[in-house]
């Protein structure tokens, strides 16, 4: 397989609108949605809900998307979408793009091939997953423990023969409280704009 072939898929990433309906709208490119459920096609209409596989990351989306919708604050994270075949990282960007519509722009920041002997080979599985993956950071829960995926297959946790591995998605802690502490922090910061607001309204009036 050329590079060119294996890096196909890593650019995937597409950016969407959620319009004041919470659907869906775009993709801004490819025809598709792509996120970590899979491919949603663009001609049904996906209500926001729809497209994560878990209630976890479900709701901290749905916390940053009515965060700036309310405050018309930006919200940027680093986040990670890998591949069978590579590393990618990404940074995402949550802001207004029109008075009624939130967009979603997710930016390829690098991305790197895995070892040859380590693929990423998994399906979605909610029923007796053998993994459960982190939708930010995409590390693996292993015992309590959310490992890197070439840590599970240097420790021969993960099958290095191309096995595919039944997969649920979920939140681990450390990338659930990064993103609450950014949107608490937006929020602190528009609070004390709109404080700012009211005070010059008094002066001025
Ligand atoms: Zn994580």
């Amino acid at each position: 397989m050329s590079d060119n072939e294996y890096n196909e898929g890593i650019h995937e990433i597409h950016s969407f609108e959620v319009d004041e309906f919470d659907i869906v709208c775009g993709p801004v490119c490819g025809g598709k949605v792509v996120s970590s459920t899979g491919v949603v096609p663009a001609r049904h209409q996906v209500h926001f809900n729809q497209i994560f596989a878990d209630a976890k990351t479900r709701a901290l989306f749905m916390m940053m998307l009515n965060h700036v919708r309310a405050t018309s604050e930006t919200i940027s994270y680093p986040y990670r979408c890998d591949t069978e075949t590579h590393c990618v990282y990404l940074r995402a960007v949550v802001s207004k793009s029109s008075t009624m519509h939130v967009g979603f722009v997710n930016k390829v920041m690098e991305y790197e091939l895995r070892p040859e002997n380590a693929r990423l080979v998994c399906s979605l599985s909610s029923e007796n997953p053998d993994f459960t993956l982190c939708s930010i950071c995409n590390r693996l829960r292993h015992e309590n423990q959310w490992l890197e995926f070439q840590q599970l297959v240097d420790q021969e946790i993960w099958p290095a023969d191309g096995k595919p591995m039944g997969c649920q998605f979920d939140t681990c802690a450390n990338c659930e409280n990064a993103l609450r502490q950014r949107v608490a922090e937006t929020q602190r910061s528009y609070t004390a704009k709109a404080a700012c607001t009211a005070l010059h309204a008094v002066q001025g009036g």
